[in-house]
């Protein structure tokens, strides 16, 4: 007698049908074609939507400089996220025993040392020392448009969790009134142009993942202030939602830890809005369906219109 098969998940749908590709890593996936389409509608209807805004376009490659990702903070909270970039540093001598490890199937990385570069956590952190380089802000501050793969150590069978991902984002630096408008305005046109692809979604209030048990205080801390929102929907599970888009307030950190000052020399603000571009193709993938073609006719043409 043979048994019935197991479900498969969600993943492994995507995977039979091409959309992700299997590397052999949790968090590490190819996209197909199909995927990509939407990743670049969606990034295209974000620009769409802040188009009028006149963001200064940047764009940085995944790896930001060892000693900004030091100097950030970002250790501080998150060391078990990080990722850093090593190279083979030894003579040839190592070389040899690095081959003889391999072949052995022992551990060839002892003469990897860490390089001037680490891997991009959030697309925002290439971008302060670049700001603070440029000394004062105008009166009415600045606003960037960026995205770039980011890095994060959180393998998971959860498809919307990838080690490897693309944040989009925008970022808003000035006083305190003008960067919780900026955020203020993206809560109400993120919420819309979610709903108007169809999603069901709500906004929560968020913490990041801080480390350790000092990071648990830090985590109330952001939440009793309200400092992060986040648009969830669900994806894997109707009781754990998934959050597509985030909206934070760093206060006066990034302006205090870079040295960005506003117009009048007292610290800059900064806000941001990150998109998480496969997670909201993901969201699309499941709510929609896996055959593009068959999406809605109304979604269809806010992406591909
Ligand atoms: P989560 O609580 O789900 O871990 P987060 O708070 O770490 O999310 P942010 O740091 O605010 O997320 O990142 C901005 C956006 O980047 C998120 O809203 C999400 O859409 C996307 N994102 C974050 N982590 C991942 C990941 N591991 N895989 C895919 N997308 C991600
Ligand atoms: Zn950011
Ligand atoms: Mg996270």
């Amino acid at each position: 007698m043979s048994e019935a098969p197991a479900p498969r998940s969600f993943l492994d749908r995507l995977f039979d049908r091409g959309l992700l590709i299997r590397t052999g890593v949790d968090g590490l996936y190819g996209r197909s074609g199909a995927f990509e389409s939407v990743v670049e509608a969606l990034d295209r209807l974000v620009s769409r939507i802040g188009g009028a805004d006149g963001a200064e376009v940047l764009r940085f490659p995944p790896g930001m400089a060892r000693a900004s990702f030091e100097r950030s903070g970002y250790l501080k909270g998150f060391p078990h996220l990080a990722g850093t970039v090593h190279s083979f540093c030894g003579n040839e001598a190592d070389h040899a025993r690095l081959l003889a490890c391999l072949d052995a199937g022992e551990d060839w990385t002892a003469k990897q040392a860490a390089t001037d570069i680490v891997l991009t956590p959030a697309a925002c952190y290439p971008l302060y020392p670049v700001a603070a380089a440029r000394g004062r802000l105008p009166e009415d501050g600045l606003l960037f448009d960026l995205q770039s793969y980011c890095f994060r150590h959180e393998p998971s069978l959860e498809p919307t969790r990838m080690q490897l991902f693309r944040m989009r984002e925008y970022v808003r630096m000035g006083t305190p009134e003008q960067v919780l408008a900026f955020r203020e305005l993206w809560l109400q046109r993120g919420t819309t142009m979610m709903s108007d692809l169809g999603l069901p979604l709500a906004i929560d209030p968020a913490n990041d993942p801080f480390f350790g048990r000092a990071g648990k205080m830090l985590a109330n801390n952001q939440r009793a202030q309200a400092l992060k929102f986040e648009l969830n929907v669900p994806v894997n599970s109707e009781d754990k939602p998934t959050a597509c888009l985030s909206f934070n307030y760093h206060q006066d950190h990034f302006g205090t830890t870079w040295g960005i000052h506003q117009a009048d020399g007292s610290v800059a603000h900064t806000a941001c809005v990150g998109f998480g571009l496969e997670r909201i193709t993901l969201a699309l993938l499941r709510h929609h369906g896996l055959d593009l073609d068959a999406w809605p006719a109304e979604v269809r043409a806010q992406l591909f219109g």
